[in-house]
């Protein structure tokens, strides 16, 4: 393309809150191949709430809850922020915390040594799930987060997590699959919620259970498969895949390290730009083919 052609596409994806932040980026999206989000914060609100809990025979559902939202305090997950709106006693100061990236974490509260996590976090731990595993599995099916918890080495119980899916994140992907492009979602979350969130938006391809170091390598694996990637996401753990990927985007809304990662900013952090920064794009080389 001309500079000319990329300083009129560039200046008008900019009038619809589409910034690119290197002008070879327009070039560089018309080969793409496949576009992948990250779930939560990206194709999610990421405010998820508490739908449901289920407590294991001895416990109490909201003392539980108490518990291990007192054990969320110092973290930054937002999971920790939805355990923490729903819990109604006063929480405590846990003694100690410790996150375990990509899996969730281990706190003393009360004296209590409480895990709060995925049930990759309990598998680590040696926990069996015992009467609560239907009620994960049903959890995670419906496309819900279950976070278990254990409270002194046994499963105590087990909460229903979810998060909006934005507003346009299903007429994305459809605009995306009309220009030819195929569609993957990258996620921490379990295999089977991953899969129901998938499936309600026609997503073709899940990455899920993906460490948060892990998302680099699952770009190169979606490049591998498909060819050439653009990758859309919002938290620090994106900033490695928006480097990676042929092109990054990342949401305005989002952390500074990933805008500063990314080659193209969703100013407002609407997914419908991901569409106009293709459609610029074509635009764009058409002119000057
Ligand atoms: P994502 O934000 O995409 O879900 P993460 O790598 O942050 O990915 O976490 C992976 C999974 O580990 C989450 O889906 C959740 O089940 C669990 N997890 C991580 N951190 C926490 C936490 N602080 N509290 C509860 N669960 C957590
Ligand atoms: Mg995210």
């Amino acid at each position: 393309a001309t500079p000319t052609s990329i300083m009129v596409g560039t200046g008008r994806a900019a009038e619809l809150g589409v910034l690119f932040r290197k002008g070879d980026a327009l070039q560089t999206l018309d080969s793409c191949k496949v576009v992948a989000f990250d779930k939560t914060g990206t194709l999610t609100e990421g405010k998820p709430a508490l739908l449901r809990s289920e407590a294991a025979p001895g416990w109490d559902a909201d003392a539980l809850l108490r518990l291990a939202a007192s054990a969320e305090q110092g973290s930054e997950h937002p999971i920790a922020r939805a355990l923490e709106q729903a819990s109604d006693g006063a929480l405590s100061q846990p003694e100690a915390s410790e996150a375990i990236a990509g899996h969730g974490l281990r706190a003393t509260v009360e004296g209590r040594a409480l895990l709060v996590g995925a049930k990759r976090l309990m598998d680590r731990e040696g926990i069996a799930l015992g009467v609560l595993a239907a009620a994960h599995d049903e959890i995670a099916q419906a496309g819900q987060t279950p976070v278990l918890v254990a409270v002194d080495g046994g499963i105590a119980g087990v909460f229903a997590v979810a998060d909006r899916v934005k507003p346009g994140a299903r007429a994305a992907v459809e605009a995306l699959h009309a220009q030819g492009i195929k569609v993957a979602m990258i996620t921490g979350d379990t295999r089977a919620t991953a899969q129901a969130i998938a499936g309600e938006l026609g997503i073709d391809h899940v990455e899920a259970e993906v460490l948060p170091e892990g998302k680099l390598a699952a770009v190169k694996a979606l490049r591998a498969r498909f060819g050439a990637v653009g990758f859309v996401g919002d938290g620090i753990n994106d900033a490695p895949a928006l480097a990676e990927a042929e092109v990054g985007i990342a949401i305005g809304t989002g952390t500074d390290v990933a805008i500063e990662s990314a080659d193209v900013v969703l100013v407002s952090g609407e997914l419908s730009g991901v569409v106009e920064a293709f459609h610029v794009s074509r635009a764009v080389l058409r002119n000057i083919r």
